[in-house]
């Protein structure tokens, strides 16, 4: 079992610390446990959803801490909405940790306003969140994609958004980035993971990352187990990381064949 895809209280809309994570893994016999918090930034851009920019040393001194105390690894990560404005930052911080993930989570609209991607959206903001994604694929800095299918949260299944899956499908593919299927969009009774979205990569013969996105202790693999049977019932091959190189994934042989 391992989950690279980990919150914590850092992040101020999760609880429980680095350690009682780490514990609880520990508990439950993770083979990897990565954590990702929701990258800050210096300028306090998007500070609302994730941890104070003054905080991002402790957090890493944390997760270096049970890195160290731990028998399995501990890995430090960050999740990241992609803007090519932004690129230097996250190289920057790649450089400095074990990797980066990456998600779309707002929609910029071109009438200056911002909402979230798990709103309803229309045509033009489903059309963002598509450019953002791919170019977050395309960027070569992240070991897989979160939550691809996040716009479809509270969002219909009509074939604007079935062009936007293929879309970002293609670029997965292309790209050779994983993408995840999220628990606890399954956890908070999202409209994700979207069994919509995920036969289409279901017929392609795409694997997937599982993940928790664990924002509570009791959710790290209670959540987890949840995306793995997810996986099970679309047909979905899981990628595990290897014990010794945790972050280039493998891919399991199919029990289907
Ligand atoms: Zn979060
Ligand atoms: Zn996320």
């Amino acid at each position: 079992m391992y989950n690279l895809h980990t919150h914590s209280f850092y992040c101020g809309h999760g609880s429980g610390t680095i350690k009682e994570y780490a514990d609880r893994a520990e508990e439950a016999g993770f083979d990897v446990l990565g954590f990702s918090e929701h990258i800050p930034f210096c300028d306090g851009f998007l500070s609302k959803s994730r941890m104070a920019f003054d905080d991002f040393a402790l957090y890493e001194s944390d997760v270096m801490e049970e890195k160290s105390n731990r028998a399995f690894p501990v890995l430090l990560g960050y999740e990241v909405d992609y803007f090519d404005s932004r690129r230097a930052y996250y190289e920057e911080v790649k450089n400095r940790v074990d990797y980066l993930i990456a998600g779309t989570h707002y929609i910029f609209r071109s009438d200056g306003s911002v909402k979230g991607a798990f709103a309803p959206l229309d045509k033009e903001d489903m059309k963002y969140y598509a450019k953002q994604t791919i170019k977050a694929l395309s960027s070569g800095l992240f070991s897989f994609f979160a939550h691809p299918d996040a716009y479809l949260s509270a969002t219909p299944f009509d074939m604007e958004a079935k062009a936007i899956a293929i879309d970002i499908l293609d670029a997965a593919e292309d790209c050779g980035v994983p993408l995840e299927i999220n628990g606890n969009g399954i956890a908070a009774g999202r409209g994700y993971p979207s069994e919509d979205f995920w036969r289409l990569a279901a017929e392609r013969g795409m694997p997937a990352v599982i993940s928790s996105d664990a924002h509570k202790v009791s959710n790290l693999d209670k959540s987890l187990l949840a995306a793995e049977a997810f996986a099970e019932k679309m047909g979905i091959d899981i990628l595990y990381p290897d014990k010794c190189n945790p972050l280039s994934f493998r891919k399991v042989p199919s029990k289907r064949s």
